[in-house]
């Protein structure tokens, strides 16, 4: 780890364990041109990620069963998967869900490196394949963008300059406002949109800033978001192993490497005792995020297939067979290896599979609404003019389901009555919603224990019981038995 004190002793570039590619000799950041890239995967990814933008943004406007597939509304703790509602009330659902969630990325992880990152990461496909492209297309390809960086400024440079951010702002708020109705809903976004702004406050607040977020990682922060920010990077290394198929470079095929010319043009290279890399350096040009492949597996590497892309096209060009950068584990690289299934894998299948069962259950068994019965806040007991003791008690009910349900409530135990307040017998709930009613609870002097006295109620739905809530009756000392 370098000190400010050692800024002045610029490290050599060529040792890249010491600093990360993005900064220069003396940590300044060193930006990043990758050259365009085309190729087999390139385009398999550009098909991908085209299905993914479309999930993506059209995601808060598909509803199951009226409900969005997915919304993270926070601010009302109402959390929508596939169009199933997840209340705060359901918090283990939701913790075996993570547990399900962060499982299933160390398998993943284990097995197949980090192909998230480079084929369905909203950060990788936003950068690469929306962000990148524009940057291409107005500014051209990289040795373009840096003629155009290194000239003065002139009105080609502003026109260009000032174009490429106003469309990259365009986006950024466009994303900004998707990531919102992943919050808060599209209804709710619509009416930030088309209220008056002093309605909203908080709601453009929250807009304008997704926005320059946004637009600060895709014109600005870029890649550092990937090796700086992201923790997946980070611990990946403490997943992957001999056998997990990470994008790797067959240095058995390729060392020594040496340039493509003269009398190393030919098959003469093996006999010359030359590996097949040409020295092209054409991985590394590629790379979004500034490291050379050559150098094994790297944290920065987000596994893009770039550089598999641009060595298969060399390869083609010297009538070589493609693959010296290619998908591979490093006994594979190294032995010949097959993708093996190991103990270790198998291991954390086993746990997969038990938290998945184990979801499955939480979910099926799942109850249609959930009762919170809490006393009433700074209340004690009444005596009523019959003799009889009251409590009263907030009822909190949520309804899980998208149908009404009719409640009713039943005092199982001790004998006594109990009252939802405001004349009603039951409470009809309406689908999906919470609601909030005072229930008072009446015993007999008998039923009284010292103190307080434990009270058993039953909440029901039609014959279905929902429920069993079971709470304290605080009464007077003097009626102890
Ligand atoms: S090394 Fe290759 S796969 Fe990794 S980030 Fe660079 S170009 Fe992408
Ligand atoms: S593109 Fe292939 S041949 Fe060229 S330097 Fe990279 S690994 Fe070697």
């Amino acid at each position: 780890m370098r000190t400010p004190a050692d800024r002045q002793t610029p490290v050599p570039p060529e040792d890249f364990r010491d600093h990360i590619a993005t900064t220069d000799e003396v940590g300044r950041r060193k930006w990043i041109y990758p050259r365009k890239v085309h190729g087999h995967y390139f385009r398999l990814r550009t098909w991908f990620s085209w299905l993914l933008l479309v999930i993506m943004f059209a995601g808060p406007f598909i509803t199951i069963h009226g409900n969005p597939l997915l919304m993270m509304n926070i601010v009302e703790r109402k959390f929508v998967v596939l169009g199933q509602i997840f209340w705060p009330q359901d918090m283990i659902i939701f913790a075996v869900s993570i547990l399900v969630f962060f499982t299933g990325v160390i398998i993943f992880t284990a097995a197949f490196g980090r192909l998230w990152c480079g084929w369905a990461c909203p950060q990788t496909v936003m950068m690469e394949m929306v962000f990148r492209k524009i940057e291409y297309f107005v500014e051209g390809d990289a040795h373009e963008q840096r003629l155009l960086a290194a000239a003065p400024w002139s009105g080609k440079k502003i026109f260009k300059r000032g174009f490429k951010y106003a469309v990259f702002f365009a986006l950024s708020f466009l994303v900004g406002n998707v990531l919102l109705s992943y919050i808060i809903g599209w209804r709710a976004l619509w009416a930030i949109i088309v209220d008056p702004p002093a309605q909203h406050l908080v709601g453009l607040t929250f807009m304008t800033l997704f926005s320059l977020l946004f637009f600060g990682i895709f014109a600005r922060f870029r890649e550092q978001a990937c090796t700086f920010v992201c923790p997946y990077g980070r611990f990946q290394s403490a997943l992957l192993d001999e056998n997990s198929i990470v994008v790797a470079y067959d240095h058995k095929r390729g060392e020594p490497r040496a340039p493509f010319k003269g009398e190393l043009k030919s098959e003469a290279r093996a006999t010359a005792g030359y590996g097949e890399c040409i020295a092209c350096n054409q991985c590394a040009a590629v790379c979004p995020t500034g490291i050379d492949i050559r150098n094994g597996t790297q944290m920065e590497c987000v596994h893009c297939t770039a550089c598999m892309d641009a060595c298969d096209n060399v390869m083609t060009k010297i009538g070589r067979p493609a693959g010296l950068v290619r998908y591979a584990s490093l006994n594979n690289i190294e032995r010949g290896e097959p993708i093996r299934f190991t103990p270790r894998l198998k291991g954390y299948c086993v746990v997969l599979g038990v938290l998945i069962t184990l979801l499955g259950l939480l979910i099926f068994n799942r109850s249609d609404a959930e009762a919170t019965l809490l006393r009433a806040p700074g209340s004690l007991f009444q005596q009523m003019p019959d003799g009889h003791y009251s409590n009263l008690y907030t009822l909190r009910l949520v309804n899980k389901t998208s149908r009404e349900l009719p409640v009713e409530l039943r005092l199982e135990s001790p004998a006594g009555s109990i009252t939802i307040m405001g004349g009603q017998d039951s409470i009809t709930l309406p689908a999906q919603k919470l609601t909030e009613n005072s229930v008072l609870v009446e015993l007999d002097p008998a039923a009284l224990k010292s103190g307080t006295t434990p009270v058993v109620i039953g909440v029901y739905c039609g014959d279905v019981k929902l429920q069993t809530l079971k709470t304290a009756f605080v009464g007077p000392r003097t009626q102890a038995h």
